[in-house]
């Protein structure tokens, strides 16, 4: 973001520093407004009975789909992510209205035996929530939150991220398209440190959504503290990908670079630490190497492209911090503009700064280990806890490894992290609650005990 003396939201291409929109950014009026807004629609939208909210969610997901491609160009344009993982975030984002709608009316209460009366619970919405996300997946992201939010009969206040607020406004726009009554979905687009800052501390706001750093995380924490709000926060993450000696290496070596430069690394399942058993460490680095040297870096609207830019130039100033020279692979790059830095591989100990901290950027930490036990050592030896991969043939240390291992979300002989059935989150500091599947609804909703003496 880059607020001028006029205060506008310029809103920038990162991957030719091009100006594509001006927006006023939003201040504390404008959040009080919102969720003023939210919290007039809450009672009706309550009311709403699940099977018509779901109705709606099928509709929203249903013009997602049929501007599908204006929604993915618009992501890519303003985050600089390649073509084709905008459209496949697209699809998700409709895939996860569709998935909430499916679940709305089968999340209900139970009756539980007692004696001298019938209990039973509810699921209650919690009110107004505050859903505030990051730049790296901005549609994707407000979607795992928007989707059991409403699903469960909250009315939200959505904050895009400064540098990318273009798909969370057409969001916005067509979720009103699809019928949802004015004030249940209002997307604020403003700077973290005020309109994030308001949503967590407003009285009239139950529970905060939150996704990005884990500095802001802990700021959001104790903000929401003296209201005693709800908060799920999805925080960074510095991800081992395991290989053993006993993998197909080749295929661990072909997916390893989607796994750290995908995004361009901005992401926080990022697996940035590679960790190889010694045997076979020589070896797997060869296939690394010649893997990156492979992933195509270049314009994001190109059909093969499978790495764009950097969001910003500051973004760029902080990454290349993390490389100090001796790296054994930095690719190439495109000329300016364009916020570019290069696939890059260094070797690493796990105490060196590119291991411990989330560099947020193409850049892999390659690091030996000796045996299982090394392996689970190292990999827990960090502060977040959010994703990972174990390469092995080998079932049943697959299955040792992974419950050793103390993070929210593994694959085994796999990269990815996310999917809209399956829970999503962290352990330690990348994080508390799930997103996605059915777990996400455990966070939009309250249970409340009635009991009825017979
Ligand atoms: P960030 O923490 O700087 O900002 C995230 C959001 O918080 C933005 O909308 C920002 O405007 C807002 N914000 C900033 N200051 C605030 C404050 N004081 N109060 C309330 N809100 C405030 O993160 P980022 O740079 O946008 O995103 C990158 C980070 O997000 C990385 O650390 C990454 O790992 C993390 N992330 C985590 C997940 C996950 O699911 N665990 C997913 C994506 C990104």
């Amino acid at each position: 973001m880059v607020l001028n003396r006029a205060m506008a939201l310029r809103v920038v291409n990162p991957a030719t520093e091009e100006t594509i929109a001006e927006l006023e950014p939003a201040g504390i009026e404008e959040t009080d407004a919102a969720v003023a807004a939210a919290r007039a629609a809450f009672p009706a939208w309550r009311a709403v009975m699940p099977a018509d909210r779901a109705r709606l969610l099928r509709r929203l997901a249903a013009l997602i789909e049929e501007h599908g491609e204006e929604l993915a160009v618009l992501e890519t344009r303003n985050v600089g992510k390649p073509i084709s993982d905008s459209r496949a975030e697209v699809a998700m984002v409709a895939d996860v209205f569709h998935f909430y709608a499916g679940a709305v009316d089968k999340h209900f209460g139970e009756t539980i035996p007692v004696a001298a009366g019938v209990d039973l619970t509810f699921r209650e919405p919690l009110g107004v929530v505050g859903l505030i996300v990051p730049w790296n997946f901005p549609i994707a992201i407000s979607s795992w939150k928007l989707g059991p939010a409403l699903a469960c009969g909250n009315t939200v206040v959505l904050k895009p991220a400064e540098l990318t607020p273009l798909t969370a406004v057409r969001l916005g726009k067509l979720a009103l398209e699809a019928g949802l009554p004015e004030g249940v979905v209002n997307v604020v687009a403003g700077p973290g440190n005020v309109v994030g800052r308001r949503l967590v501390e407003h009285p009239d706001v139950a529970k905060i959504g939150f996704t990005g750093s884990t500095e802001v995380g802990r700021s959001v924490m104790e903000g929401a503290a003296a209201t005693i709000k709800r908060v799920t926060l999805e925080l960074g993450g510095k991800s081992a990908n395991v290989v053993f000696a006993d993998a197909d290496l080749e295929r661990a070596a072909a997916l390893a670079p989607a796994a750290v430069f995908g995004n361009a690394g901005q992401d926080c399942c990022a697996r940035s630490r590679i960790l190889v058993e010694r045997s076979a460490y020589d070896r797997f680095l060869d296939l690394l190497v010649d893997a990156t040297r492979a992933f195509s870096l270049g314009d994001p609207e190109d059909d093969a492209t499978q790495m764009g830019p950097l969001i910003s130039a500051a973004h760029r100033d902080r990454v290349s911090s993390y490389v100090d020279g001796d790296a054994i692979f930095a690719g190439d790059t495109p000329a300016a503009p364009g916020f570019w830095f290069p696939c890059t591989i260094v070797e690493a100990s796990n105490d060196d700064r590119v291991a411990r901290e989330e560099v947020f950027g193409p850049v892999a930490a390659v690091i030996p280990f000796e045996d299982e036990a090394d392996a689970i050592r190292i990999a827990n030896d960090t502060p977040y806890g959010l994703s990972g991969s174990i390469w092995t043939e080998n079932g049943a240390r697959a299955l040792r490894v992974a419950r050793g291992l103390e993070t929210g979300v593994l694959s085994v002989n796999a990269n990815t992290s996310v999917r809209v059935q399956t829970p999503f989150g962290g352990f330690k500091q990348s994080g508390f609650g799930r997103e996605l599947g059915m777990h996400a609804l455990e966070g939009y909703s309250e249970v409340k005990n009635v009991f009825i003496a017979t």
